[in-house]
């Protein structure tokens, strides 16, 4: 475990404890179903009372050190911005994937470290949180490391609430400028209404890793995720294969290191697809009581500065000898 981690320990006393969160995800499950969010959430569409861990969530947000709060706050109250109105007659579109270029160029204007355009189907939806649109921009945000190193304590907690903060911005100025093309746009800063993981992998921005987050071949696992969805019409991109699948198959940091022992070291069913996952049940209670924790996210060894495209190079070539072996 991690020298500086404290211990697990289960400290929260529910009278009646929740719904498993791991039923809820489809943990065993060989049929494809549209989940509830479990835990993190703001309400939309289904009723908040409804999410099962909501009161841990509620816990989790007012016990976060002031600093962590703060930037919580001025989270949600840039969110306020994600939507807005739209330009009157909306520009033709005749090649998307000279419109894909365009909304990536600015995108990088913006500042945005990672960028791809995927379909937001179903998916990629909660149950009743469908919205009406047809694309997700996934913008990926890199976290100061300095700070992440420290998870889980309170200077990694703030510097992730400042990633959402920032990534909220970011897909804010980008759903106005495609607003002002005359297209539906709308910024999803933070990822409570969407299942935002599959989009993420379809668009190209990472793979999943072993600990249940993506990791993209420039940033690792030091990144948070935020979306726009909008009707523009864009070309899609595609899913990346760099090597890092092959690396989680024979790497067990993150297993290692993870206080509850929450993260599957195999691969399992949820939902109908066999996929990394990480025991909700398990997570949630450390997560919760250690400011969102970030360990198994920081220990990953794609997220040190500077190694994934090496990493990525040598699992490639080793992948390419084994095949002409
Ligand atoms: S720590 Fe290792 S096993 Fe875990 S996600 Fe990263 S590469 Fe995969
Ligand atoms: S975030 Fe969850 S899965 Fe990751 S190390 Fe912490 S407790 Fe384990």
């Amino acid at each position: 475990m991690k020298p500086n981690a404290p211990p697990a320990k289960y400290a929260f006393a529910y009278k009646d404890v929740p719904y498993s969160g791991n039923k809820i995800n489809g943990l065993g499950s060989t049929e494809k179903f549209r989940p509830v969010p479990p835990f993190h959430n703001t309400g939309r569409g289904v009723g908040r009372e409804e999410i099962p861990w909501a009161a841990l969530d509620t816990f989790f947000n007012m016990s976060n050190p002031w600093t962590v709060f703060w930037e919580n706050i001025k989270g949600l109250w840039e969110r306020r911005n994600a939507a807005g109105p739209v330009t009157r007659d909306p520009i033709e579109v005749t090649d998307p994937k000279a419109m894909a270029d365009q909304i990536k160029t600015k995108a990088k204007e913006l500042g945005i470290d990672l960028v791809g355009i995927t379909l937001y189907d179903d998916d990629s939806q909660y149950r009743e949180h469908a919205f009406p649109y047809k694309y997700a921009i996934m913008i990926g945000t890199v976290m100061n490391r300095d700070a992440m190193v420290q998870a889980p304590h309170t200077p990694a907690a703030k510097e992730v609430m400042r990633g959402y903060l920032v990534g909220s911005k970011r897909a804010n100025k980008l759903a106005a400028y495609i607003r002002s093309l005359g297209w539906q746009a709308e910024g999803y800063g933070i990822g409570e209404d969407l299942v935002q993981h599959p989009m993420a992998i379809a668009s190209g921005i990472g793979t999943l890793g072993k600990h249940g987050s993506l990791i993209s071949r420039e940033y690792g696992s030091n990144f948070r995720i935020s979306s726009v969805l909008t009707d523009l019409p864009m070309a899609l991109d595609k899913p990346v294969d760099f090597g890092a699948e092959d690396f989680c198959i024979s790497c067990k940091k993150c297993v290692i290191e993870c206080p509850p022992s929450a993260i599957f070291d195999t691969k399992q069913m949820v939902r109908g697809v066999e996929k990394w996952y990480v025991d909700f049940d398990k997570c949630i209670y450390y997560f919760s009581d250690h400011m969102g924790c970030s360990i198994c996210i920081e220990v990953c060894p794609w997220s040190e500065p500077g190694t994934g495209p090496s990493l990525s190079e040598k699992m490639l070539k080793r992948r390419e000898a084994a095949v002409n072996s």
